[in-house]
């Protein structure tokens, strides 16, 4: 049996070229003065020939809309699962993540915006194959690969290769998104996937429209579209930011929606924002913020709501929600106690935990390990 490569060297795999094999054009049509309107997203982006979208990695081409740069990333690393974050999806596994350039949403407090709102190619050194990234994530001994730091949406069709090979040797794949996305790519996307976080941002469209150059009701669409017509495990991400979407009466009013309309049982993160990009000015999320949101959010009848990005034992564990045991104790993304049978059952009153779980918690830890995949 092969050793899984620890994940300090780079990992030698044998990469063939990486031509582009999407069937271009999909999602995308011509409109009357000439131009061909893009149809994967609701930015609608109408383009002369040789232009670029404003997510920067589809442009037209040949008259179609077609992503610019298959099989290019900006990079690799082994993360824990917790880290995207997945809560109740194989806790304690690796994750090989990666994600290309540019994005489809422009949000002023971007904390990947070195990567999304790159219009360098340079960002796009590493190539790579599907199978090569498949494999390399065998190697690595990781449970999934993630599609993340940017969005996969927007290279939709080198996601679903990436996420094919990896199925193929029972690896799993996860998109991380904005869930800003039309309805009939939105399907194909998902259908590919085993589970997604999904960035609900805030439940003021002014925000999305002001804060992010987007809206929010294709977001709800796609929350509501992946929870009741697919398989993929969902989980949901919230980053506070002081004074924008962290009032008592939004956090009451999104919480109550989510509870209505996608059920008390997907698991929710507050994440603290630290300043950047274009927000240099907005303070730090306090703790006691997030903390407070994840007390409206069980006020409202939410089963597992979390707070992120800070250490908080309290607030990242995972708790019984029938007699209260510690299910899974996280120090960040460190795993202590861990209460859940294989089937993920609370091993002391047997509620069953909605998630994906194995019959042991995996032992990655709670390390980050940049990864170079190198071609032959
Ligand atoms: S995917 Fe890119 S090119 Fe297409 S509409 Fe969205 S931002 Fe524009």
């Amino acid at each position: 049996m092969q050793e899984p490569l620890r994940a300090t060297t780079p990992v030698e795999v044998t990469a063939e070229s990486s031509e582009r094999v999407d069937d271009a054009g999909r999602y995308s049509h011509r409109l009357g003065d000439g131009r061909v309107e893009c149809d994967l997203c609701p930015r609608a982006c109408r383009l002369r020939e040789g232009q670029r979208g404003f997510c920067f990695v589809r442009g037209r081409e040949h008259d179609a809309v077609v992503l610019l740069t298959y099989g290019r990333s900006s990079g690799f690393c082994v993360d824990p699962v917790e880290k995207k974050p997945l809560n109740h999806f194989l806790p304690g596994s690796a994750v090989l993540s990666f994600g290309t350039a540019g994005c489809n949403l422009a949000c002023r407090f971007c904390q990947n915006w070195s990567i999304s709102k790159s219009r360098e190619t340079d960002t796009l050194a590493d190539t790579a194959s599907p199978d090569a990234i498949a494999a390399a994530a065998g190697r690595l001994a990781c449970a999934s690969v993630a599609f993340t730091y940017n969005d996969p949406v927007i290279f939709l069709e080198y996601a679903i290769d990436v996420a094919d090979a990896c199925r193929a040797r029972g690896i799993k794949a996860v998109a991380v998104t904005a869930g800003y996305v039309c309805p009939e790519p939105r399907a194909e996307l998902f259908a590919h996937m085993d589970a997604a976080n999904v960035d609900l941002k805030s439940f003021d469209d002014g925000f999305y429209r002001r804060i992010c150059g987007g809206s929010l009701r294709p977001v709800l669409d796609t929350l509501v579209y992946l929870v009741h017509e697919t398989d993929v495990w969902v989980e949901i991400t919230t980053l506070l930011i002081p004074g924008h979407n962290d009032s008592d009466e939004e956090l009451d009013r999104m919480t109550r929606w989510v509870v209505e309309r996608l059920g008390p049982e997907v698991p929710w993160h507050f994440t603290a924002f630290h300043p950047d990009f274009r927000m240099l000015g907005v303070p730090p999320t306090p703790p006691e913020t997030l903390a407070h949101a994840r007390a409206i959010a069980r006020a409202n009848g939410i089963r597992y709501a979390y707070t992120g990005n800070v250490l908080d034992r309290e607030g990242g564990s995972t708790w019984c929600p029938g007699c209260g045991a510690l299910l899974i104790e996280r120090q960040g993304y460190r795993l202590g106690t861990y209460g859940l049978t294989g089937s993920g059952c609370c091993r002391a009153c047997g509620e069953t935990v909605p998630g994906v779980f194995a019959d042991r918690p995996g032992a990655w830890g709670a390390h980050c390990v940049p990864v170079r995949l190198a071609q032959s």
